[in-house]
């Protein structure tokens, strides 16, 4: 966190593992009604496991894992780390990768033994892939499980779908009931798909949910919602979060996230447990003598 970096309260802060920035920070803590939540890394746990490869006609499982796993080892998203992993172990060392490129927090690009692939969300393959009917079903069945899938094309034609989860964190639903008691609104933000994100969202019971959104568009999020009166509290990990931590009424960062994020947050949530969040706004508006 930040050199200046204080605890709440006396000792009680360093007890409930929050960081705070400043004493400053807590005055806002009275009006805030509403809590954005990221849902990747802050109300799952973010570690993301393959769960399987389908793929079309005539492609080998495996081989397209290889690949795939060649690209995506190039990539910093727990998405990417959970493929390249996998095909590590299955397949052996992964070949090299050219021309490799993030596009904008929807998947990424990359050449691998002269093909070029694509990895990636649906809305980005389908801007230069056509996708069988099959692998379309595929993507469908994941996704109404509540499980992100991940499509992977060359030459026009996307080849398979690799279906991803990550697990809620056994703390969020609590922490959600706690949020509702101290009297705010919970919201679920993220760039994942709409299926997925309302999956996970009653998992923990938020009705709220505002689904593929991308990386740059959350700040715009959180300055709509204040834009319609809203006081916004925002929790989240990672580095496309920080604007809209910065921009929130309360950022607060989970301590097992970015960098990045948690230099954007007022406050850390030193374990990453969303709990929390809820201990520090009712310390501190307790604090400010605001529950009378
Ligand atoms: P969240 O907002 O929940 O933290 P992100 O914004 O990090 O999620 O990711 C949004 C979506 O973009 C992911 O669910 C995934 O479908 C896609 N995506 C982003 N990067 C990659 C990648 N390297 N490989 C595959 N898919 C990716
Ligand atoms: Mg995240």
């Amino acid at each position: 966190a930040t050199p200046t970096a204080l605890l709440v309260g006396t000792g009680r802060g360093a007890q409930l593992g929050i960081l705070i920035k400043g004493p400053e920070v807590l005055e806002s803590t009275r009006r805030i009604d509403t809590i954005v939540l990221d849902k990747t890394g802050t109300v799952t746990t973010g570690q993301m496991t393959l769960h399987d490869v389908v793929t079309g006609d005539g492609e080998d499982p495996d081989e397209v894992l290889r690949l795939v796993g060649a690209v995506e080892h190039a990539s910093e998203h727990p998405i990417a780390q959970a493929i390249a992993d996998a095909a590590a172990r299955r397949t052996g060392d992964l070949p090299p990768v050219a021309d490799f490129r993030a596009l904008d927090g929807r998947g990424v690009r990359g050449t691998v033994e002269g093909r070029e692939l694509h990895v990636g969300r649906a809305a980005l393959l389908a801007e230069s892939h056509e996708l069988p009917a099959d692998l379309r079903a595929a993507q469908r069945a994941a996704e109404e499980h509540g499980r992100t899938a991940v499509l992977a094309g060359w030459d026009g034609r996307v080849r398979a779908v690799l279906v991803v989860a990550d697990a809620v964190k056994p703390t969020s639903a609590e922490a959600v009931r706690m949020f509702r008691d101290l009297g705010l609104a919970p919201v679920l933000l993220t760039g994942d798909n709409r299926d997925v994100a309302r999956s996970v969202a009653a998992e923990v019971g938020i009705d709220e949910v505002i689904s593929e959104v991308l990386p740059q568009d959350k700040v715009d999020v959180v300055r709509r919602l204040q834009g319609e009166g809203r006081t916004v509290a925002m929790v989240g990990d990672g580095v496309n979060d920080a604007a809209a931590l910065a921009q929130a009424d309360l950022g607060l960062a989970m301590g097992t996230g970015t960098d990045v994020a948690i230099e954007a947050g007022d406050l850390t949530l030193v374990r990453g447990d969303l709990r929390a969040a809820a201990d520090a706004i009712r310390l501190s508006r307790r604090t400010f003598g605001t529950i009378k």
